[in-house]
């Protein structure tokens, strides 16, 4: 009963990023070298710069490997593209800008699906329709001082229930410096490039978080195990949220059973920091 995961046993080094950032170019209250500054000097190993449909050119600073990007946003619910050089004209329908940002080589990511007043930036029904996005932000620093909920774990449960794959992202969507560095996207690669990073998280071979480190990811047989040394509780999720088990402790192990459909783990630490991993499932599943 091989299992179909993203990580092989993945112990870094992992390089942290944001991919969703605003600058004065946009909505943000920064300049792009202010929020350069925080970002490297918060330990941040890559940065994209995504203004509103426009693609910002980042500074020249080599402390940071930079992700070129966009957040496509007239005309619809928000995506990220990264790892594009240019903006998009946004009148066609989300899939077929989906499809271009996929066939430039960029990395498409739906943006907080549970923004705004009525918890829906993004209907579940258009994330269970659209087909080759590469994942939805679980997490969205911003969300969390507007409307909405900044989590959108549920929605991604969801998906995943009905094998919908698609990787959970975690970011800051930075207008001003409150919203962040906070959240992030740790992936699993030595290479110090923008493509071994664009690499890692096109396969999800990284995980994502608001502030609690993974030191190790690893699947072995049909047994996901999972260590993060500041993590004080560690949960094993599975289909339609179900939490199939709940260890105290930062390091846990969890044999994953045919009927489970997917298994992931969720690693709380203090101060409402929580790391989540990809998705692993049954091969058959
Ligand atoms: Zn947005
Ligand atoms: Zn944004």
């Amino acid at each position: 009963m091989p299992l179909v995961s993203p990580y092989d046993d993945c112990r870094g080094p992992w390089l942290k990023g944001n991919l969703h950032t605003h600058t004065r170019r946009s909505d943000g209250r920064q300049e792009p070298q202010e929020v350069v500054d925080r970002y490297a000097a918060a330990g941040w190993d890559f940065l994209a710069l995504t203004d509103h449909d426009i693609c910002t050119p980042p500074p020249a600073d080599d402390r940071l490997i930079w992700l070129s990007g966009v957040e496509i946003s007239a005309n619809g619910p928000h995506m990220l593209a990264i790892g594009v050089d240019h903006a998009y004209d946004t009148a066609p329908p989300r899939q077929a800008l989906i499809d271009q940002v996929i066939a430039d080589g960029g990395l498409c990511i739906l943006n907080h699906p549970n923004w705004g007043p009525e918890f829906v930036h993004w209907p579940q029904a258009d994330l269970e329709h659209l087909l080759r996005y590469n994942g939805l932000e679980i997490h969205n620093s911003v969300v969390e001082r507007l409307e909405g909920n900044a989590s959108a774990t549920d929605r991604w449960d969801r998906l995943l229930s009905i094998r919908h794959w698609v990787w959970g992202y975690a970011t800051d969507d930075l207008h001003d410096l409150p919203d962040g560095p906070r959240s992030y996207c740790a992936v699993c690669t030595a290479e110090r490039t923008p493509a071994a990073v664009m690499a890692a998280l096109r396969c999800g071979r990284f995980y994502a978080s608001t502030g609690l480190d993974i030191s190790r990811i690893a699947v072995a047989g049909n047994v996901l195990t999972v260590e993060a040394p500041e993590a004080d509780t560690i949960r094993f999720v599975g289909r339609w949220g179900v939490v199939l088990d709940t260890v105290h402790g930062p390091a846990a192990s969890y044999e994953v059973r045919a009927r489970d459909g997917f298994v992931r783990a969720e690693c709380h630490g203090s101060r409402l920091r929580t790391a989540y991993t990809q998705p692993v499932r049954i091969e058959s599943a």
